[in-house]
């Protein structure tokens, strides 16, 4: 037998000391991470009593780590806040992620910065539950940009209500005129005469029902009634009661999944369910229009989605066709006026969601939208 290499007798005991060195400069750089963090970071034990927080923690709310250590978060969150706080606990208490939840903290010298933050589970090496991990966004500058556009938003929509308003007695006195000379038709000089009238006639009922939905659009933001909670399968059926002679003339088929109850404002929904099968019934190709509406639940939210199989859009145009009065074809091929989907947008977004759509030409179209699934107070926003 050969004599034992020394490397061999040695290795084990140069391995540990190397491992431990490796997990020692492994965990000086996590509590560097975690320290220098460029946003605040709090560790709680299970029972939701702070263990540790970071740097960020004293620069953002003022308050130190001496402080904080062994209280609870309720000790610097407004009252409001503490019912769901206690539910973020539990639900990562049962080991769930809970992302991206909206609150707000009371800072050392007494003012409230909004706040996003995701919690979840720290588990050792065995996945046993060891702590509860909250990282935290100050979102104050966001919310501030975010009042400032929607007074913005406020603002324009007033502006075009007031203009659509105005505009509205010429219009009416054109159309008027043209149909007093209709009436004397006869007294025309010639039939070019003739269909020049007609001609001014049809103009102003364009012009009228553009003004008209210019006008519906600026009064969306004003409609601030609180909300109510709304049963999404009778909006889908008063939805489809506005459109019967659209699909009825077109041979639509319109189906659904079963649809959820949220908060909401229930006439705007009408609006936006309606819009949406609408263009669904509308925009078809040579196949009968097949719409179906269904509805999926994603954490705090529901997500919709209404697709056809219609001509689709192509994927240059998604933002666009949510604009006013952006339309990817003529009045002759599809009649409107491209307000629609500006008005789903504002819908949505005043209802704290989002709306999006897939689609490829040819292949039909799916509008997806995100409305909350219990009142904004308790609601967590998107990722
Ligand atoms: P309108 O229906 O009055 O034209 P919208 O604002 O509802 O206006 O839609 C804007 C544009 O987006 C439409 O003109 C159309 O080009 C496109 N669009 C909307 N929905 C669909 C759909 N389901 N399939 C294909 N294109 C669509």
């Amino acid at each position: 037998m050969s004599a034992p290499d020394r490397q061999s007798v040695e290795s084990p005991r140069s391995c540990e000391i190397a491992r431990l060195k490796q997990v020692e400069a492994q965990l000086q750089r996590m509590t560097r991470v975690f320290m220098d963090g460029a946003d605040p970071i709090v560790i709680r034990d299970l029972e939701g009593r702070i263990l540790d927080v970071n740097c960020e923690v004293q620069r953002v709310f003022g308050w130190t780590r001496e402080e904080l250590i062994g209280q609870r978060t309720q000790h610097v969150l407004p009252p409001e806040w503490h019912a769901l706080a206690d539910d973020v606990l539990e639900r990562c208490q049962r080991g769930e992620a809970v992302r991206n939840v909206e609150a707000s903290v009371r800072t050392k010298s007494g003012e409230t910065v909004p706040i996003l933050t995701t919690a979840f589970l720290l588990t050792d090496e065995n996945d046993a539950p060891v702590a509860i991990a909250n990282i935290v966004k100050d979102i104050s500058r966001l919310k501030e940009t975010e009042a400032r556009l929607r007074q913005r938003n406020g603002e324009i929509r007033q502006f075009v209500g007031a203009v659509s308003h105005d505009l509205g007695a010429p219009v009416r006195a054109v159309r008027s005129f043209a149909e007093d000379l209709q009436l004397f038709e006869h007294e025309l000089p010639d039939d070019r005469a003739r269909e020049n009238v007609q001609f001014i006639l049809d103009c102003a009922e364009r012009m009228q029902q553009l003004l008209d939905d210019l006008m519906d659009y600026s009064r969306l933001d004003r409609a601030e009634a609180p909300l109510t909670s709304v049963d999404c399968e009778r909006v889908l059926q008063q939805a489809l009661m506005n459109l019967r002679a659209d699909i009825l003339v077109g041979e639509a088929e319109v189906t659904h999944d079963p649809l959820p109850t949220v908060p909401g404002n229930a006439s705007q929904l009408v609006r936006l369910f309606q819009n949406l099968i609408g263009n669904g019934v509308k925009f078809r190709g040579d196949a009968p229009p097949r719409v179906h509406v269904s509805a999926r639940r994603d954490d705090g939210l529901w997500e919709f989605t209404v697709s056809d199989n219609g001509i689709g859009i192509d994927p240059r145009h998604f933002e666009k066709v949510f604009g006013v009065f952006q339309r990817l074809h003529s009045q002759e091929m599809f009649p409107g006026n491209g307000v629609g989907l500006a008005s789903c947008k504002v819908i949505v977004e005043r209802h704290g969601g989002r709306i999006w759509v897939e689609s490829a030409p040819g292949e039909g179209s799916v509008f997806h939208f995100t409305l909350f699934a219990e009142t904004p107070m308790a609601h967590e926003g998107e990722d």
